[in-house]
């Protein structure tokens, strides 16, 4: 009976799934109008939105370049919302000046491209001012994309210490602090104030990857982390794109998230982290 019961289940598609509202917490919308150099996928506005509509995603979050060049532009029309993208020099009046505007909801920090771990001095007062305009700080972890970064500062350990002394202010560990996962998640686990997405686990075209590579390298490394922190409402969903294709990369995550939590996962607990409940469009 048991047997006959699970079919029938299975048979249901994605009930819960259909309406589901979902929020990417990691993109990069730069828009150069180019193919992405791993994925192939356009870079271009249309494109976004044609896969945002594809996965039902709502609103996304945006991290802007480290290198200040992409002048911004407001893509608030469209539910995305920006954080600002902090590069070797820091200039404190442009991000003060920013969030208070608004232009940027939250602050991006590079820990491997840009040479300095999460903790050094010259980070002190940017969080200040994501204290002060009560902002997330996201935190580049893990693998860099360039062969120039380097890897002793993107270690997600060096977060912990930063959580401890600013308990004031949220941090986002992002890519799971991939391949250290069992670290960031022990940091987010820890750390009242630090929140987790699991990003670019993976990149390019994941619909030529074999399906076992995608189980070992994403989808269980998704479900271990997620079950090790305890808690759903410290994990958000993020793809990292143009670098993989949104719908893809949400079909990795729902095979390693618990249906019951995917509200939280995939939409509200962005909705917390970054604090959207006012300025989404619905
Ligand atoms: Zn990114």
């Amino acid at each position: 009976m048991l047997k006959i019961l699970t079919a029938l289940f299975t048979m249901i598609p994605n009930s819960y799934g259909e309406d589901l509202r979902v929020i990417d917490a990691h993109t990069h919308t730069n828009f150069t109008g180019e193919l992405e150099e791993t994925s192939k996928i356009p870079d271009t506005e249309e494109e976004f939105k044609k896969e945002m509509k594809e996965a039902n995603v709502v609103a996304a979050i945006s991290h802007a370049s480290r290198s200040g060049k992409v002048p911004y532009r407001s893509l608030k029309h469209l539910n995305i919302f920006q954080c600002f993208g902090v590069g070797d020099k820091i200039d404190l009046k442009k991000i003060d000046a920013g969030l208070k505007k608004k232009d940027y909801q939250c602050i991006k920090i590079y820990l491997g491209y840009v040479r300095r771990f999460a903790y050094d001095k010259a980070y002190s007062p940017v969080y200040r001012l994501a204290k002060k305009y009560s902002v997330p700080v996201v935190f580049h972890t893990g693998d860099t994309y360039s062969k120039s970064g380097m890897l002793k500062y993107a270690d997600p350990i060096t977060i912990d210490e930063v959580a401890v002394k600013n308990s004031d202010v949220k941090f986002v560990i992002a890519h799971l602090g991939n391949p250290w996962i069992n670290t960031a998640a022990e940091v987010t686990y820890k750390n009242d104030n630090v929140y987790v997405e699991a990003s670019a686990l993976l990149i390019g075209d994941l619909s030529k990857v074999a399906p076992d590579k995608l189980e070992e390298y994403a989808i269980k490394q998704i479900r271990w982390a997620f079950g090790y922190i305890e808690n759903p409402e410290k994990f958000m969903f993020g793809t990292d794109w143009p670098l993989v294709k949104i719908p893809d990369y949400l079909e990795i995550y729902k095979k390693a998230i618990p249906e019951e939590h995917w509200k939280a996962v995939f939409h509200d607990n962005a909705v917390k982290v970054f604090n959207l409940k006012d300025d989404l469009k619905l």
